[in-house]
């Protein structure tokens, strides 16, 4: 049972007029579903409130249709007809006894209105500050106008009630809430009384909160949720004067929810931002208030959490990823099964769902979101089918993810690798710059696996057709992975280019198996996610000099998604790694690569000692082909069928490997659907409509 060292997180704490039953507090996070997908959010924040969560929030909701950031998927409360959607959602979350919060958004001079076409109103007269820095402006907002909106905050806290929530909180985070466009000099210009000083730029906090305190107060609890730093200097909304803002309005809200300034900066990837990372900004705020402070941190480890409550920094533990990677973190704490916790690596491959508009998926846990759309249970597994072993060949994130499912499902299990280490790709990037944390990915497999009774593992085991005909398991699963091309083949040359044996071609394989140039390299990047900017760090690091090639705009332009594109560019310039963008590599020569400009196709010849291929990946299929081509022996051996999933069967992200893995033992001796979707969507009802004639 719970460690005692852990009971204080499990205390109640007051907020408002009500009580949430424990310290864990889920803050809002985008989930790329939204208005889009209301069930699956609604059956993702339910898998959260199983697992113990004290409070859940929603993502951020649009509380007015003159505000909403399209192409960005979150939720909308516009009119009445958004309750019922949102009513299924704080449902799900007080089903164990959870508060259900939901985040009241209205986006200013970040929300474009493309698609309800309202001209942007914002605190002052500004461009719209986007990811996509659309090219529209925003106006002021006049006097009449504040009241708007001040209405239409108590219309939202009125709606928010109906729709059955008990918390509100009112975004003023990360540069994208209002009521942080307010309170900082970047974005409020104003020279009336809600501009200027702190306490005029406070003002509009003051009223919306007493607006909404009269409308809902004695029913509801209201949190504010304000940035640490903005981290942009001295016109920013600095730490110090976000210490100031909490003394002046010491109890103005129930709870104080701190998050770091940019979204950036609050969802650090590991790779950048170690766990508690923004405790030194919120140490001591707690002492300005009476309310109770929460905090964000990608918090995982339950010394850490209680180090925060009982040193005094923060009342609630708030968790995001963590929540997300394993929803049952606090049940787990609970029940002292701390080994269990599935820990977030901080890949923040979950943010690109809502990036790109998708739907997010975690690397850790591949249940996530799918917990309606494929009726995914994030601890339980489906029952066993009627046959009764795998074989899964590979031990990367795709077959440790599978032989740990199915072995869950109650199937024997045999995992065979061929090296002597479980985590495949993972064992060897976890030894990069910044990855080391992304090992989680392997170790907590590993020590799940290690106690099913169910699985063996053997090592040194490379197994080809033959030997896998021999065996004889009733299924055969292959998870053999993926190397990187040294051909040069990718996106910017779909068939191999020029090459000279003379000058030394490095791949990324080589560099994780320790083989590292010397003297200037250059780095050919036409894979454009993380692999190329990491190895340009172990390369500096190794003592070598580097130019970095790629034929995209951005370096790591994929990383965009991850949040993590402006920092790395930021660490290479700052270690001295020359970048050169829009510009590819067309042949590799005996002491140069011949580099050419994506637009003009103007050449150039680049002098180095080394080239790097950071392009694309080749399948490992062959033994699944070999399979294949003799599948009249499967009978004979005993064998119903062979699966190629993961790299091997389509190289992508760690994510979409733990995916393919979970997929197959979930779907393993499932009925055969045929043509029909393998998944629940959900399909706008149809409103009412009659065909109009303009000229009728
Ligand atoms: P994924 O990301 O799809 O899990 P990885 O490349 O991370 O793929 O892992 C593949 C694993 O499969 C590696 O650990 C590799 O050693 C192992 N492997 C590849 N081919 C064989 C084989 N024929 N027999 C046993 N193990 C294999
Ligand atoms: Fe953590 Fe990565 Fe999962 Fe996001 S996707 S919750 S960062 S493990």
């Amino acid at each position: 049972m719970r460690d005692p060292r852990y009971d204080i997180l499990f205390e109640p704490v007051q907020i408002g007029p009500l009580t949430a039953k424990n310290r864990f507090y889920q803050v809002p996070h985008c989930n790329g579903g939204g208005y889009r997908d209301p069930s699956a959010a609604a059956a993702m924040r339910g898998s959260k409130a199983e697992g113990g969560w004290g409070v859940i929030f929603t993502e951020q909701c649009e509380i007015h249709h003159t505000s909403e950031i399209t192409p960005f998927i979150e939720l909308r409360l516009w009119e009445d007809k958004d309750i019922p959607m949102l009513r299924r959602m704080s449902e799900t979350m007080k089903e164990h006894g959870a508060l259900a919060g939901i985040q009241l958004a209205y986006s200013g001079v970040n929300g474009p209105n493309l698609y309800t076409r309202e001209v942007p109103l914002a605190v002052s007269a500004q461009p719209i500050r986007t990811f996509t820095n659309d090219p529209l402006q925003a106006r002021a907002l006049d006097k009449s106008d504040i009241r708007d909106l001040r209405r239409w905050f108590v219309n939202a806290a009125k709606r928010s009630r109906e729709a059955g929530f008990d918390l509100i909180c009112l975004y003023g985070a990360h540069g994208f809430g209002i009521f942080q466009h307010f309170l900082s000099r970047v974005t409020n210009h104003r020279t009336d009384e809600y501009g200027g000083s702190l306490e005029n730029r406070a003002r509009f906090a003051q009223e919306v909160v007493a607006d909404i305190r009269d409308a809902v107060g004695d029913a509801m609890g209201l949190t504010m949720r304000v940035s640490l730093d903005e981290t942009i200097g001295d016109l920013g909304f600095s730490n110090a004067e976000v210490r100031d803002f909490v003394e002046m309005n010491r109890n103005l809200p129930d709870l104080w929810d701190l998050a770091h300034g940019t979204w950036e900066d609050c969802s650090g990837p590991s790779r950048f931002k170690e766990e508690a990372a923004q405790e030194a900004l919120v140490r001591g705020i707690r002492d300005l208030t009476d309310r109770p402070i929460v905090g964000v941190g990608r918090f995982t480890s339950p010394d850490v959490m209680a180090r925060m409550i009982k040193s005094g920094t923060l009342d609630l533990i708030g968790c995001a990823r963590p929540s997300i990677a394993d929803p049952f973190l606090p049940k787990k704490i609970e029940e002292g099964r701390i080994e269990d916790i599935r820990e977030c690596i901080g890949c923040n491959i979950c943010i690109t769902g809502d990036m790109t508009m998708s739907i997010s998926r975690c690397t850790q846990n591949p249940t996530f979101m799918e917990e309606w759309r494929k009726g995914w249970h994030p601890e339980r597994m489906n029952a066993k089918g009627n046959s009764s072993n795998v074989l899964v060949v590979g031990a990367g994130p795709a077959g440790l993810e599978a032989s740990l499912a199915l072995a869950n499902r109650g199937y024997d299990v045999a995992l065979a690798e061929a090296g002597r280490v479980l985590g495949g790709r993972v064992a060897r990037e976890r030894t990069l710059p910044g990855l080391s944390a992304w090992g989680r990915v392997a170790d907590y497999r590993d020590y799940q696996l290690r106690q099913k009774a169910n699985v063996e593992i053997y090592f040194d085991s490379m197994l080809d057709a033959n030997s896998i005909l021999e065996f004889g398991f009733d299924h055969v699963c292959l998870a053999t992975g993926a190397t990187w091309r040294r051909d040069g083949v990718a996106r910017q040359h779909v068939v191999p280019f020029p090459t000279n044996d003379a000058l030394p071609i490095f791949t990324p394989d080589d560099l994780m198996a320790g083989r590292i140039p010397a003297g200037h390299v250059v780095i050919y990047d036409d894979d454009h996610y993380y692999m190329g900017g990491v190895l340009a760090e172990l390369l500096v690091q190794s003592g070598c000099t580097a130019t970095l090639v790629t034929p995209a705009a951005a370096v790591s332009e994929w990383t965009v998604n991850t949040l993590e594109q402006h920092e790395i560019h930021r660490r290479l310039a700052e270690m001295g790694v020359r970048i050169e963008l829009n510009r590819g590599v067309t042949a590799i020569g005996a002491d140069h690569v011949e580099t050419n400009c994506v637009f003009t196709d103007r050449r150039q010849p680049m002098p180095c000692d080394a080239v790097l291929l950071v392009t694309s990946r080749q399948e490992n299929n062959a033994v699944f082909g070999d399979l294949k081509s003799r599948e009249d022996a499967w009978l004979d051996a005993g064998i119903r069928s062979v699966t190629l999933i993961g790299d091997a069967n389509a190289p992508g992200p760690i994510a979409w490997a733990t995916y393919a893995g979970h997929r197959y033992a979930r779907e393993l001796d499932g009925e055969d659907i045929g043509d029909a979707l393998p998944f629940r969507r959900e399909v706008t009802q149809l409103d009412a409509w009659k065909r109009s004639d303009p000229n009728a």
